[in-house]
């Protein structure tokens, strides 16, 4: 891993919340890529852990398996080229959890208090080291409440189920765009709605509605908002 601000305090953190679909990847990793810093995609995590799981039998909503479970998950983040690899136990599970069925199952595992406390520290140990543009659900309001720079990503569901699919279709998946429709609103609605960690906008984080930007747009306007509030 680049430890390029070791020793360098304090980091900047740019949190980059928002619901599934809505291309807070994408966007996270040109922004951090322009500037320099980490990108930290941590929906990944959460979808190895629900890759774990699902070797394992065990259901999203299956709280004491995944109790039982969760200390065997052991979860290494690799850079390679500025690119985030995902190894679980020793194997590169990148490619593997980018599925939609991993999806609903990250979305469903996360819901669990063990599962967040487990990875807290594993996503906050990153920002304290580097700089860092993470992405997630619960990044201004919980990982990095402190964050200097928090922007809320959000689009209509239809514009991101859209993308969703355009997404899995050039990977060659056969999905039906109404399937992949009913995930994203499904992924929301357990999301902003589950106990702990919500997704929400966090309070003093930027509201930014891409449904009309183009990605350059929405880099040039999230790297405006770096700059305005790091420097004051
Ligand atoms: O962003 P991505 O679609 O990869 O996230 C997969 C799932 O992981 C989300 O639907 C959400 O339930 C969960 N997640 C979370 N908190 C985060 C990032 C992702 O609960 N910070």
């Amino acid at each position: 891993m680049n430890e390029q601000n070791m020793n360098q305090t304090p980091c900047i953190a740019v949190a980059i919340d928002g619901p599934a679909g809505a291309g807070k990847s994408t966007i996270a990793r040109r922004v951090a890529q322009e500037l320099g810093f980490l990108y930290v995609d941590t929906g990944a995590i959460y979808r190895t852990v629900g890759y774990h799981m699902s070797l394992m039998g065990i259901g999203p909503k299956d709280k004491d398996g995944i109790e039982r479970c969760i200390d065997d998950v052991n979860i290494e983040i690799v850079y390679q080229d500025g690119v985030q690899h995902m190894i679980l136990n020793g194997q590169d599970v990148t490619e593997l959890i980018r599925t939609p069925e991993m999806s609903m199952m990250a979305s469903g595992v996360s819901a669990q208090p063990c599962v967040r406390a487990y990875l807290l520290d594993m996503q906050r140990q990153l920002a304290r080291t580097h700089n860092v543009v993470m992405d997630g659900r619960d990044i201004g309001t919980v990982v990095l409440p402190h964050a200097q720079v928090k922007v809320y990503l959000t689009a209509s569901a239809e514009v991101r189920a859209d993308r969703r699919w355009k997404e899995l279709t050039a990977k060659g998946e056969q999905v039906r765009f109404e399937d992949v429709y009913t995930d994203v609103v499904k992924r929301d609605e357990q999301d902003m709605n589950r106990k702990i960690a919500p997704l929400k906008c966090a309070d003093d984080a930027e509201l930014l509605d891409c449904s009309y930007l183009t990605v350059d747009q929405v880099v040039a306007e999230v790297k405006e908002i770096i700059r305005r509030k790091t420097a004051q």
